[in-house]
């Protein structure tokens, strides 16, 4: 029997949004006109599946792609994807020279390692170094960080390509203290330059990319914006959403007035009403936060969600709606929901939406 959800992975959209982002205001160093890219596709490019999404970016162009551990890259090696992977969190050394990466180095104690292995191995590594600008996770961090990036840069087999920062809290409206970030992240960068070290600079996510053109610097670090959806509301990028999940009514019932639907009644029928039963439940990532308050689209129609979310089971009412069968198709996301509509309702991000739901989606992909 049908169960759980299925996602349709629009790649055509991807490589639309791509180019949308790559004209934003900017310049690529060496290369002129037009914004750089590394493409973040951690946690299998946010649900999309990362093996397929990595090999259209790179194909489209990309300078680099990015992921949160090494066992991530790995898949994508063993998968024959060539680009250049960018490791934001994992510092173990060993798979960086293994499957030719470039980590990303957060403390000296990692780079002294990472150096006594490049020398054990007789190998030069190219990476990136973080520096901790407001954000208060990862990276260097303290006034002493130039100073520190310019030892690292001096280690023997280290060679440090990179310079990264991360925004913290930027919004439309709320730019202050990102700019108080950029201007940190600029006076190292000037630090540096006294020293001769230039390294390729980058510090914008998808929010930094949309609302800061002054911190697009040598390239933009994006994921969400790439997937078609906004960080913010109101969207009005013009991107296109490349996932669209939906699944399938196991059973219709006709249930009177006054009727219980779901665990602990808070659904209780208004009206004679039908209810359709899908297979899709928290376990799947439909989130038990949609309980009475998701909707899915049902022939073209809001279906509002009908009581709790169950572990493998959501019901939707239907009752209004023509010519409903079972069999027929529900829409989870897509068809004018957004995931940013979703998160909305379910009080969390666009991100959780497309990572529950689509990590956990059989996938077809469509070029
Ligand atoms: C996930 C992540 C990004 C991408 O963020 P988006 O908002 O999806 O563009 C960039 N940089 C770092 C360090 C990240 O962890």
């Amino acid at each position: 029997m049908l169960r759980g959800q299925e996602a349709r992975i629009d790649l055509g959209a991807l490589a639309g949004n791509l180019k949308k982002i790559k004209s934003l205001p900017g310049r690529v160093r060496g290369q002129g006109k037009g914004v750089g890219v590394i493409a973040v596709v951690k946690a299998d490019a946010y649900g999309h599946g990362a093996v397929r999404i990595s090999k259209r970016l790179w194909k489209e162009g990309v300078l680099s792609l990015a992921v949160a551990y090494g066992s991530e890259a790995r898949t994508l090696r063993e998968e024959g994807v060539k680009a250049p992977i960018l490791v934001l969190f994992d510092e173990d050394p060993g798979p960086a020279f293994d499957l030719e990466l470039t980590p990303v180095l957060h403390s000296l104690k990692s780079a002294r390692r990472l150096s006594r292995e490049a020398q054990k191995r007789g190998r030069e590594i190219g990476v990136h170094v973080k520096v901790d600008t407001g954000m208060g996770r990862m990276g260097l961090f303290g006034d002493d960080a130039a100073n520190e990036v310019a030892l690292i840069a001096s280690l023997p087999g280290v060679r440090v390509e990179g310079l990264m920062s991360h925004f913290s809290e930027i919004g439309p409206g709320n730019l202050g203290f990102a700019r108080l970030q950029l201007e940190k992240f600029n006076s190292l960068r000037n630090e540096l330059a006294g020293k001769g070290i230039r390294p390729f600079a980058h510090i914008s996510s998808s929010a930094g990319a949309l609302l800061l053109p002054e911190a697009h610097l040598d390239a933009v670090r994006v994921g969400l914006v790439l997937y078609g959806s906004s960080p913010f509301e109101a969207d009005k990028t013009g991107l296109k959403p490349v996932m669209n999940i939906k699944t399938r009514i196991i059973l219709l019932k006709k249930l009177h007035k006054g009727q219980p639907v779901s665990y602990d009644r808070t659904f209780i029928t208004a009206r004679e009403s039908l209810i359709a039963v899908v297979p899709v439940g928290y376990a799947d990532g439909y989130l038990r936060a949609f309980s009475n308050k998701g909707y899915a689209m049902v022939g073209g129609k809001h279906a509002p969600v009908a009581g709790r979310v169950c572990m493998d089971l959501t019901m939707l009412d239907v009752t209004g709606i023509k010519g409903v069968s079972e069999g027929d198709e529900a829409v989870l996301l897509g068809d004018g929901i957004t995931g940013g509509e979703l998160a909305g309702l379910a009080g969390t991000n666009p991100y959780e939406i497309m990572t529950s739901l689509g990590g956990r989606a059989r996938r077809y992909f469509s070029v």
